[in-house]
């Protein structure tokens, strides 16, 4: 007898939605997470104008703004060229997203608030618990998680469906053996945060350097998320002293040093990495993975909270369908896997670009040439990495074309 219908294995905004969507259509759902929340995340802490949209339908976008979220207007890019690629959400393309400006809020706050939502949805959540492995029957479906108990021996608890949601190193995946771990681009982060950094207006901005980028966001209450991600060759130099490391790379830059010249850090700095890596399908009979457990790619595109409630909201249903009608599950989640890449996939394809042009100084320059001076160009860009423009705007072969081949003409 499953002990609930479905174990949601991690507690952050992709089992948060899932766990939100599923208990609203009356499913027993059961919420496992190592931490106890409020717990910290490594993130830039930024959300596409489209995340609230989510957020208001889980209840959640109110307590977000008035927990002090900053609101932000768009992007600007700092290509190592010195050009600026400045582009807004609320553009004249004629695409317009939930709301005309992002949000960015620490992970503190937004990943309590959402798991609440879950919770109030109906969800029992369990804080404090480690899942170790999934439970297989005879024929290999999945049938229920080992938790771990303090010291002792793990034990096993039954659902009728698991879904990892358990993030980039997700346990669940693992398992079964559905994650890939990208040989590119293999990439470090180092987050903290400041209070009194300069110079900084409603914008997220990005530096590119030629050896890694810094992203820079005011996320509420003074604080300024910073963000200093470069290539895993960096890795001992890191491992040394990552405090050290983080305000070297800053200081050495005088554009960026300038913003800091006022500035205190007022956290640890914390380190992740090397990060790619997808599901080659994210589904197994009895399992589904969602969030960063079925795709990370880079965080410089910025949309992985929007795409872990993006998951969880899409996967809902179909293991509604997989409940109702246990025989034809692997058909549910079968929909769910090309419903996923439909979604997905034009925004991978967009990721993977970016992820191109910031490892080559030389297209990243040549971009930021034509974008300083096309400000439509730059902001329909900044749509889709908004995730309200779709990304095949972005990949038609006259937007890329023009940008790189095109003579820009003075704005
Ligand atoms: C440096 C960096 C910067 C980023 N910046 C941004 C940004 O600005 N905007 C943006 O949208 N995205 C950003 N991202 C991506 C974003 O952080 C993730 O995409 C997002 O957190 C994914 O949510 P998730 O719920 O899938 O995973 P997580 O948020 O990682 O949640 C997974 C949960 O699972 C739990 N868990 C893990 N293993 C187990 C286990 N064995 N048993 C029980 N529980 C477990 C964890 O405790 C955790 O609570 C960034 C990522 C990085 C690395």
């Amino acid at each position: 007898m499953p002990d609930a219908q479905v174990i949601i294995v991690g507690g952050g905004p992709a089992g948060a939605s899932t766990a939100f969507f599923l208990a609203k259509a009356g499913h027993d759902v059961r919420v496992l997470d190592r931490a106890r929340f409020p717990r910290d995340k490594t993130c830039s802490e930024y959300m596409s104008p489209q995340a609230s949209r989510i957020l208001a339908a889980m209840g959640a976008l109110d307590e977000v703004e008035a927990s002090g979220a900053a609101q932000l207007a768009g992007m600007r890019v700092h290509a190592p060229n010195g050009r600026i690629i400045h582009g807004e959400f609320s553009a004249t393309h004629g695409f317009k997203g939930y709301r005309d400006r992002g949000l960015a809020v620490r992970r503190t706050v937004l990943d309590r608030i959402l798991l609440d939502r879950a919770r109030a949805a109906g969800a029992r959540v369990e804080e404090g618990r480690r899942v170790t492995d999934v439970v297989r029957d005879s024929r290999g479906r999945v049938t229920g998680v080992m938790v771990a108990r303090g010291s002792g021996a793990a034990h096993a608890l039954p659902a009728a469906v698991v879904v990892g949601a358990d993030g980039l190193r997700s346990v669940v995946g693992r398992r079964l053996g559905l994650i890939r771990t990208s040989a590119w681009p293999r990439r470090i982060a180092l987050v903290t945060h400041y209070s009194g950094v300069g110079g900084l207006r409603d914008f997220g901005e990005m530096h590119v350097d030629r050896e890694g980028y810094c992203g820079l966001a005011n996320v509420g209450g003074g604080l300024t998320n910073v963000a200093v991600v470069v290539p895993v060759s960096r890795a001992a130099d890191v491992a040394i002293d990552r405090t050290e490391f983080l305000e070297s790379w800053i200081a050495e830059r005088p554009r960026i040093a300038a913003m800091f010249a006022e500035a205190t850090r007022v956290d640890a700095v914390r380190a992740t990495g090397p990060f790619a890596s997808s599901a080659r399908r994210a589904w197994a009979p009895g399992a589904a993975l969602a969030g960063d457990a079925a795709d990370f790619f880079d965080p410089f595109t910025g949309e992985g909270i929007y795409a872990a409630l993006r998951g969880g909201e899409l996967l809902a249903p179909f293991i509604g369908e997989a409940l109702a009608d246990p025989r034809n599950a692997d058909t549910a989640f079968h929909a769910y896997e090309k419903t996923r890449r439909a979604e997905f996939s034009g925004k991978w394809k967009v990721e993977r670009l970016v992820g191109a042009a910031v490892a080559f100084p030389a297209l990243i320059n040549r971009a930021a040439t034509v974008l300083s001076r096309r400000r439509d160009m730059a902001d329909l860009l900044v749509g889709v990495v908004g995730d309200f423009v779709p990304a095949g705007e972005v990949l038609k072969p006259g937007y890329l074309l023009k940008l790189l081949f095109s003579l820009p003409a003075r704005a």
